[in-house]
């Protein structure tokens, strides 16, 4: 169905647009000049401000500040090493655990632990290191691509829930944490960075109302947008889904001035009031392109100034990018940073260069970086300055906010220098199985829903045998697919249609609270499927890895899998097909 088209590239200017994207250019190359001394500089920092926390004083760091005693006496830590002392911050305790600065919030991270999102304190004035790499996007976009300031931004973004702890310190997503601070919010005027959706649009937590009103602004403002964007390629696929399912509705908006009564959220109501004028031309314009249900190059018909797409569709967004070419006719897509809710890394100096040759250069600035070799012991950790190229690392951080040697789980891959600054193309999260947007399903997750799921087969004598799964991204929400093998002992009594709907759901009801979230508040999951396989199916895949060179003795069934001829192996297999018949429980409270 997709066409993989190629994208013509705008040269790069190579002018700052301005003073201030000249500084931010000085900037970049004076950070990426001295990137060793930055970091030296910033673990002193780091480690001179917070001598005096509970956690750096647990090993006798005494003051020192120095790279050699840092690294021979504080270990390398996981999430899960460090979960006593992020639950004593939950609730209550205020002493410099990990940092002499007061923790203002959780950030909630995508990645989970037992379930629940991590929780990754964060202080203040963290919000401006944020915010001046943002501030470093447009200078370098800039220069590859003239005249954004003739125009404006569409983007898609979006705040989700907040919840408190048990202490009171608000947890919500680094994001969200963002859009509602005053950096994002009264942000001066910058003619580069005009978005076309207003504050309220953003701010209103309801997606549906939410996303509502960003579509009508993007549509409103057709003429003048320039660059579509979102932040993952998933976001802007589910503002795509948005427009086929709900353009009727936006078209008779548009057409009478009158907004859809489903938006009740009163500033977003009372900000449409003013962008909302009656535009039958407009409304006409909507209907044509989209009323034929032909969706392809739909971005370009409906905005036909776009430049590019400015979306993440590196790592596990790289699934999207050919359905991100359909819909918008081979634009390019730029992907402009690398960040986390722990860190923000860095950003991509070449942004239109192709999504498989992207490559962010992490700033010195932002924390103290640590590079594990892929495989290596964790006494082998190599500085930001000594990577080699080739070599695969797994990103180890050090924050003004007080982790210290913590294992982000990325794996990267040194492409090159750019100045002193070695810059790295994303490969992978580790143990991360399936994901359709910000989840990530591990395997022993996957092995969890799948044992408890079981445990409805048992009344009907039946087992699961063999499983595999599948990310199906093809339509819009995506979806997981679980494929099973059942020992059916007694078919008189076999499961019925019904009972494998509800282990679809006993399944989601197991899997981790960021995907119940994207079922449930987002709807950017779809339910999750069953597709039994005929008997021996898993035998015949077992044969086919060893007649593809496999050993015998060492052979594992895939948990995941996503090679064409295993997928045609499997779905010529299918004997039923089964889905979850209802949504999971979710809410944003944390069940622990
Ligand atoms: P979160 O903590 O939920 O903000 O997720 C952060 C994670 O998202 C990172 O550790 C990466 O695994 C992934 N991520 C963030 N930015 C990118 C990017 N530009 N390309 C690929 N993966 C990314």
């Amino acid at each position: 169905m997709f066409m993989a088209v190629e994208s013509t590239l705008p040269t790069p200017v190579r002018t700052p647009a301005s003073d201030k994207d000249a500084k931010a250019l000085q900037f970049i190359e004076e950070m990426t000049k001295n990137v060793d001394s930055v970091q030296e500089r910033v673990l002193r920092e780091i480690l001179g401000r917070n001598a005096e926390t509970e956690y750096l004083k647990r090993f006798s760091l005494n003051g020192a500040t120095d790279r050699e005693t840092f690294k021979s006496r504080i270990p390398v830590v996981t999430y899960e090493d460090i979960q006593p002392e992020i639950q004593r911050i939950a609730n209550g305790d205020k002493s410099p655990i990990f940092s002499v600065h007061p923790i203002s919030e959780f950030l909630t991270s995508s990645g989970t632990s037992a379930g629940e999102r991590k929780l990754m304190p964060t202080i203040h004035e963290e919000l401006d290191r944020r915010q001046l790499l943002y501030s470093l996007l447009m200078p370098v976009m800039n220069l590859y691509v003239p005249g954004l300031d003739k125009g404006k931004g569409l983007y898609f973004l979006f705040v989700k829930a907040e919840t408190k702890t048990p202490g009171g310190l608000l947890a919500r997503p680094v994001l969200t944490s963002y859009y509602n601070s005053d950096h994002f919010k009264t942000r001066p005027y910058d003619p580069f960075n005009v978005y076309t959706s207003p504050n309220e649009a953003i701010l209103c937590a309801d997606s549906f109302q939410s996303m509502y009103a960003q579509m009508l602004c993007g549509l409103i403002m057709r003429d003048e947008v320039l660059r579509v964007g979102a932040v993952f390629a998933s976001g802007l696929l589910r503002a795509i889904h948005f427009l086929q399912n709900n353009w009727k509705q936006l078209a008779h908006d548009i057409a009478t001035g009158t907004l859809n009564p489903k938006i009740t959220d009163a500033p977003v109501r009372e900000c449409m009031r003013k962008i909302l004028k009656p535009n039958p031309e407009l409304a006409q314009l909507v209907t044509m392109e989209c009323y034929e249900e032909n969706w392809e190059c739909i971005i370009k018909r409906i905005w036909p100034r776009t430049k590019y797409l400015d979306v993440i569709v590196t790592g596990a967004m790289a699934q999207y990018i050919p359905t991100l070419e359909y819909y918008s006719g081979g634009l390019p897509m730029a992907c402009t940073m690398y960040a986390s809710s722990e860190c923000y890394f860095g950003l991509n100096l070449n942004p239109m260069c192709k999504p498989s040759e992207v490559t962010y250069t992490i700033m010195p600035n932002m924390a103290y970086f640590e590079f594990l070799p892929h495989g290596s012991s964790t006494s082998c950790l190599v500085d930001l300055a000594d990577v080699e190229v080739g070599k695969e690392y797994e990103l180890i951080l050090t924050t003004y906010a007080g982790l210290c040697r913590y294992r982000v789980g990325d794996i990267l891959r040194v492409t090159g220098f750019h100045n002193a600054a070695p810059q790295f193309r994303f490969i992978r999260r580790k143990n991360v199985l399936l994901s359709i947007e910000s989840d990530k399903t591990d395997e022993a997750e996957l092995q969890n829903a799948i044992e408890n799921a079981s445990l409805l087969l048992k009344e009907f004598n039946t087992s699961v045998v063999e499983y595999t799964s599948y990310a199906d991204t093809k339509q819009i929400p995506g979806h997981y697919v679980i494929y099973w093998e059942l020992l059916v002992k007694d078919s008189a009594i076999a499961p019925t249609d019904d009972v494998l709907n509800r282990c679809c759901l006993q399944m989601e009801e197991s899997l981790n609270s960021v995907y119940r979230q994207s079922r449930v508040a987002d709807n950017s999951i779809g339910p999750l499927e069953i597709r039994v396989v005929e008997n021996g199916t898993f035998e015949e895949l077992m044969d086919y890895a060893i007649s593809r060179g496999a050993s015998i003795n060492q052979y594992k069934v895939p948990r995941c899998v996503s090679f064409t001829p295993i997928m045609e192996l499997l779905n010529s297999r299918v004997v039923s097909k089964h889905f979850s018949p209802d949504l999971p429980h979710w809410t944003p409270e944390r069940r622990r």
